[in-house]
C-alpha cells in the first residue's frame, strides 16, 4: 500500500489517498481543539492514543456485525480505512445528559433520561454544527428518510456494543458522537473515529472523566486520561 497526496486535512487527523482508489489512510494528529476551532493545543502522543483505541472500538463493532470504513491500524498513527463519502451529519447519541445539552436543558450534568437521545447535527464548521432535525436533513440533500432510519437502527446498536465494551473496562459511555459514510454502492457504513476525543467517558467507581472534558474543561491531566482508556481497552483485549 503505497501513500498519496494528502485529500483533507481536519482538526485532529489529515486523509491520504492511497494507490488503491477505494482505500484512504487516515492519520491521527496530537491537535486538540474545542469549541468549533476556539481553543487549540498540542497533546503529546494524543494521536497516538486515539489511533489505538479507535482501532479497538472499530475491531469491536466489526466483530458484533456493524458495517464500518475500518480496515486495519497499520503503525501507531496510521489505519487503512475503505474510502467512503461522509454524510455531512454529526449523529449524537446520549445515554446520559450532559455538556451542551445538560446548559441549553438547565437539567443537572449526568440525569439519567428514561431513554435514550439521538441528535442530528449538520456537519458544517462555519455554522457551529447547528441541532436539526430528519426533514431538515432531508431538505437539505443530506441524507433521505431511509438512509436516516438505517442511521438511527445503526447507531442504536453501535451504542449497544460500545457501552458493552466500555462497562468491561469499568467506565461509563455517558454520550459519543459518530459520523457515517456511504461506500462507492451507497451502503452506510460507520467513519471517522471513536475516541476520548468523541466521547464521554466517565469511570465507573469514581465518576472522573476520562475523556476530552478534561481539555474543554481545563481539569488537567489530559494525556493520562486518555492512557488510562487504552490501558484499560488495551487488558481486555489481545492487542
Ligand atoms: N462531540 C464531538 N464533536 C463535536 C461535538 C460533540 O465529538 O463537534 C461529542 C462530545 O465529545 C460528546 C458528545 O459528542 O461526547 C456530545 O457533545 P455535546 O453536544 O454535549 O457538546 P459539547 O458539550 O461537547 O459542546
Amino acid at each position: 500500500m503505497k501513500q498519496l497526496e494528502l485529500l483533507y486535512e481536519g482538526k485532529t487527523k489529515q486523509v491520504f489517498l492511497t494507490d488503491d482508489p477505494d482505500k484512504i489512510i487516515l492519520h491521527y494528529k496530537d491537535t486538540a481543539t474545542a469549541f468549533n476551532n476556539i481553543k487549540k493545543a498540542t497533546i503529546e502522543n494524543k494521536g497516538l492514543l486515539n489511533n489505538a483505541i479507535s482501532a479497538i472500538a472499530f475491531e469491536t463493532l466489526q466483530n458484533a456485525g456493524v458495517a464500518t470504513h475500518y480496515i486495519e491500524k497499520f503503525d501507531e498513527r496510521n489505519q487503512l480505512c475503505r474510502r467512503v463519502e461522509i454524510i455531512p451529519l454529526e449523529v449524537i447519541v446520549r445515554n446520559r445528559i450532559a455538556g451542551s445539552m445538560a446548559h441549553q436543558l438547565d437539567v443537572e450534568e449526568g440525569m439519567k433520561p428514561a431513554n435514550t437521545i439521538y441528535d442530528i447535527c449538520y456537519k458544517n464548521d462555519e455554522l457551529g454544527d447547528p441541532l436539526m432535525n430528519d426533514h431538515h436533513a432531508v431538505a437539505l440533500g443530506l441524507a433521505t428518510y431511509e438512509e436516516l432510519s438505517e442511521i438511527y437502527r445503526m447507531s442504536a446498536r453501535i451504542n449497544e456494543v460500545l457501552t458493552e465494551l466500555f462497562l468491561r473496562i469499568d467506565v461509563e459511555l455517558v454520550d459519543f458522537k459518530i459520523e457515517f459514510g456511504k461506500t462507492s454502492n451507497g451502503t452506510i457504513v460507520l467513519a471517522d473515529e471513536i475516541s476520548p476525543d468523541t466521547c464521554r467517558l466517565w469511570d465507573v467507581e469514581s465518576g472522573k472523566k476520562l475523556d476530552h472534558d478534561r481539555f474543554r474543561r481545563d481539569l488537567g491531566h489530559v494525556r493520562e486520561a486518555y492512557e488510562e482508556i487504552r490501558a484499560r481497552l488495551e487488558k481486555i483485549t489481545t492487542k
